[in-house]
């Protein structure tokens, strides 16, 4: 159906409801990225983090190691994450566990870290000066990968004194993006993405173009 839907192929499913779906989607997401303005009416004060786990080799290219924050407002149909959507849960975020993950950082064989959620942009204020504490120990011999509901215009439009555009520019990759599940396809599914809606994009390289420019290597834009 995925690909029917992408090349305009229409076999089991009407316009219509593809229409419908689209528009739902956007809707959704219109909505949601609305909230990113409401920034003060969120608690993203206290961050919690759902999970922290090294060696992983599944959120990002390398061996990696991965932080999970928790809450999430988009609330997308089969989120892959769905228990830590809501703020409450998890554990708190210390400076012991920032100690560890730039201690951990240190293997020689580890490429990077990735943020993932959850929605890392509504724990900024505790992301951002993690990021800056891994590029004054590591430079930019570490990449930094990041997940976003939010698409990477809604977040780049932000003043620059917004904690969520600082923390976008300061990260190497962002993979934007609400997860729509009418765009997984499972017997082919999109690398590092969870649909093929979302985009990896080269951050250096967008803000340097004022353009999106996204990693051609894992998919064709
Ligand atoms: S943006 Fe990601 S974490 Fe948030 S609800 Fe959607 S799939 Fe889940």
């Amino acid at each position: 159906m995925i690909q029917a839907i992408n090349e305009g192929v229409y076999t089991d499913i009407s316009k219509e409801d593809i229409r419908a779906i689209r528009e739902e989607r956007l809707n959704k997401i219109i909505e949601q990225s609305t909230l990113s303005y409401r920034w003060n009416s969120i608690p993203y004060m206290e961050t919690k983090v759902a999970d922290y786990k090294t060696d992983n080799f599944v959120d990002g290219p390398g061996v990696r190691n991965v932080l999970y924050v928790t809450y999430c407002p988009f609330a997308c149909e089969e989120c892959y994450n769905e228990s830590i959507q809501d703020y409450r849960n998890g554990f708190d975020y210390t400076d012991e566990l920032q100690a560890l993950i730039i201690a951990d950082l240190g293997k020689a064989y580890i490429q990077g870290l990735s943020l993932l959620g959850g929605e890392p942009t509504l724990n900024a204020k505790t992301l951002l000066p993690l990021v800056e504490e891994v590029r004054q120990v590591y430079g930019e011999t570490k990449d930094i990968w990041m997940w976003t509901g939010y698409l990477y215009e809604t977040l780049n439009a932000l003043p620059d004194t917004d904690e969520r555009k600082q923390l976008l520019q300061a990260v190497d990759v962002v993979v934007d993006g609400q997860y729509i599940k009418e765009y997984r396809d499972e017997a082919n599914p999109p690398v590092f993405r969870g649909s093929s809606n979302q985009r990896i994009i080269d951050v250096k390289q967008s803000v340097a173009t004022n353009q999106v420019v996204e990693l051609t290597e894992y998919y064709k834009p």
